[in-house]
Order: structure tokens, then sequence, then C-alpha cells
């Protein structure tokens, strides 16, 4: 197998041991898994074939020092390197059975122990022997946000109220009644499994009487109800980047869930939604606006003002100007946090008014006898004298 294939591969995973596992450790794991997932013992389980080969392999490299110590190297080379793409685990302080249960419980593991075990464990932290005190990175959460749109395109500070599981503060996650201790499960001695023979074969399953944490909470916490988790909320103040656009997602690296043990904190994701402004538009890095103007505004020119996000521009509409045509104010757009900035389009508009006071129809009426002579759809009579 070549070294690729093997950092590919979590071998201490598979075995459910930590990477400083002892040789008998692995040992005991690895017998224990190859008894529950034998072909013999699940026949006509693709799922726990699959395993018992990828767990037969990774005893195969953990169980011979030199190998062991030739996957360890690479791996640590790996993980120097920055990480893994598409494999969590790796880098992140190793592997947490609770990890594989929790991911299991929410249906989108592949595949794993938690499937195994018939997802009858629960995601309590430190559930499981000897990993309640492996780092462990935190969730990411994620979040939504609603701001103006002058907020997203000049940036904005906004307060962040996050409501979010964590461990119960007052019995610190143990689920028990503070001052009390739960006791060890009898009927699996602790270990959260209970063995089971049938025919020659023995299988371990999930203690049903502790739910196979093998803890027993005689004294439910009263704030938790015996869960351990509660929900927590902390208020957060983000920073906005100027010129985010609508459904944007802005990731906050360490705002999320904090980790555990010393592991990393996860990340924080703000989806941003932007409320429509009741002028102004938006294309991209530019600014749209429509500009009604009159017939002899357009048709005499004039000078233009109008307003931009912070202030105002003035321009210049040459005689003869068209309904429809679009002015532009350069930089007058959305700023970039690399300074790149958009323009400001200006549409301009004919607006035809209602009503006509009789002075008005009079003069529009001496206006049109004078322009006779000009026929504005030319081309189009000239298509109908044709037919
Ligand atoms: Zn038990
Ligand atoms: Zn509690």
């Amino acid at each position: 197998m070549s070294q690729r294939d093997w950092i590919e591969k979590d071998f201490y995973r598979e075995l459910g041991v930590s990477s400083e596992a002892t040789a008998d450790e692995i040992k005991k794991s690895y017998r224990k898994l190859a008894r529950e997932l034998h072909p013999d013992a699940n026949p006509g389980d693709a799922k726990a074939e699959a395993r018992f080969k990828a767990v037969s392999e990774a005893y195969g490299v953990l169980s011979d020092p030199a190998k062991r110590k030739q996957y360890d190297e690479a791996r640590r080379l790996f993980a120097g390197g920055g990480g893994f793409p598409g494999s969590g685990g790796f880098g992140s302080g190793g592997f947490d059975v609770n990890d594989l249960f929790g991911r299991a419980a929410q249906g989108t593991g592949g595949g794993g122990l938690g499937d195994l075990l018939g997802g009858l464990f629960n995601r309590r932290g430190g559930a499981s022997p000897g990993s309640a005190t492996r780092p462990r990175r935190g969730e990411d959460v994620e979040t939504d946000v609603r701001i103006d749109f002058t907020e997203a395109v000049q940036g904005a500070t906004v307060p962040l109220r996050l409501s979010s599981p964590a461990a119960c503060t007052t019995c610190n996650g143990s689920g028990a009644k503070p001052g009390t201790t739960p006791h060890t499960c009898a009927t699996c001695s602790g270990s959260g499994l209970v063995t089971r023979s049938q025919g020659a074969f023995a299988f371990s399953e999930p203690c049903r009487d502790c739910r196979g944490t093998g803890k027993i909470i005689d004294d439910p916490c009263p704030e938790c109800g015996g869960d351990g988790v509660s929900t927590r909320t902390r208020t957060l103040t983000v920073r906005i980047p100027s010129g985010v656009d609508d459904g944007q997602r802005i990731r906050l690296a360490g705002q999320g869930e904090p980790g555990r043990n010393g592991g990393p904190n996860g990340d924080l994701f703000v989806r941003v939604h932007v409320n429509p402004h009741s002028v102004f538009g938006r294309q991209g890095n530019d600014l749209t606006l429509t500009a009604p103007m009159t017939f002899p505004e357009l048709a005499l020119g004039t000078t233009l003002t109008v307003p931009t996000l912070d202030g105002k521009v003035t321009l210049k509409v040459p005689a003869g100007t068209s309904s429809g045509r679009v002015l532009r104010a350069r930089g007058k757009g959305i700023t970039k946090r690399d300074g790149t900035a958009g323009d400001l389009l200006i549409t301009l508009e004919v607006a035809v008014p209602n009503n006509l006071s009789s002075e008005a129809r009079k003069a529009l009426q001496a206006y049109a006898d004078v322009t006779t002579d000009h026929d504005p759809r030319g081309d189009l009579n000239a298509l109908l004298e044709g037919r």
C-alpha cells in the first residue's frame, strides 16, 4: 500500500482507539470489533463486511510496530501541511468516539460505528471511557442577520444574539444534580456495552439500562433534566464588511462553539439578508437609480442633481438626450474592501404628466404645430408604406 493510501485512512479511528493507544489496547479493540463485525455473525450485511475489512486492514498496519511508526510519521507530515481536505480528524486532535456517534445520530454518518450500534448512544460529552479528555473541535454555528441596503453597501457593526446548545453550567454537563455523582451502571460495569451470546458468537451491544453511557443518574440536574445540555445565549458584535451582497455568507473563524479539552473553536457562519432600498438598486458593485425627467429637460438639456448613498452628485444632461439613456457617475457605487469602487448608473426616463392645464395644452399644441417636419417613426412608416 502506498503512503498516500495510508494517510487518507484513519486507522486509529477505524479501531476506535487513540493515536497513543498501546499495542495491547489496539489488540483488544481489534478483537472486539472483529468479533462483532465478522461476516459469519452478520450474514448479508454489506456494511458490516466493509467495516470488517477496514478494521482488519487498520489492524494489519497498527499491529506492526515498524508499519505503525511509518504510518504515524506520514500522518504527522501531512497534518503539518495544513490539514486534510475532506477528512475530519487529522490535525484536529485525534479521534473522539462521540463524534462518530454524534454524526450517526444526525443521519449524516457514512456507516460508522454508530450505525452498527443501532444509534442507541446519545451525544452526551464524555460518555465514552477515555474520550472525555481528548481535544475536540467545537461545532460550527450558522445564523442569519438582516441589514439595510445602506449598511450592506457601507459595512456595519451588528449585534448578534446566538442561542446554542452547550454543556449545562449547573451540572457541568454531567447531567447529575450538583452535589450528587452518577453511579456506575451495574448491568455493564460502566463499559456501556453488554455482551450477548448467539450460537458460537458473542456480540457486544449498547447497554439498555444506561443507554450506553456506563453511568446511571439517580438525581437528575434540575436545570437540564439530566441531559447535561442546556441552551446558552450569547451576544456577539459582528462586523459586516462593506459591499456584502444579499444571501452572502460571512465566516467568522473561531466564533462558533467552544472546543473541548483545549480543542479549537468552531466557526460562525452568518448569512446576510439585505433589505431592498426604496430608491437605489444594485448591479454587482454598481448602484442603480432611475431619474424621472420632463420632456423639455431632455430636449433642451439641463443639469441634474441626484442623491448618492453618502451625499449627492450633479451631472450635465446634454440637449437632445433620449429617454432611457443611462448616465454614469464614476466611483459613486459600492466600495469594496480592496478599495475598488463601482459607479452610480442613472437611467433618465421621461415622466408624462397625467393632467395638463389648458395653458400647458396650448403651449404643447403650438410646439406640435411647429415640429410637424420631425417624424420620430420614420423607419416604421417606411415599412408600413412598403406593405
Ligand atoms: Zn449500563
Ligand atoms: Zn445540568
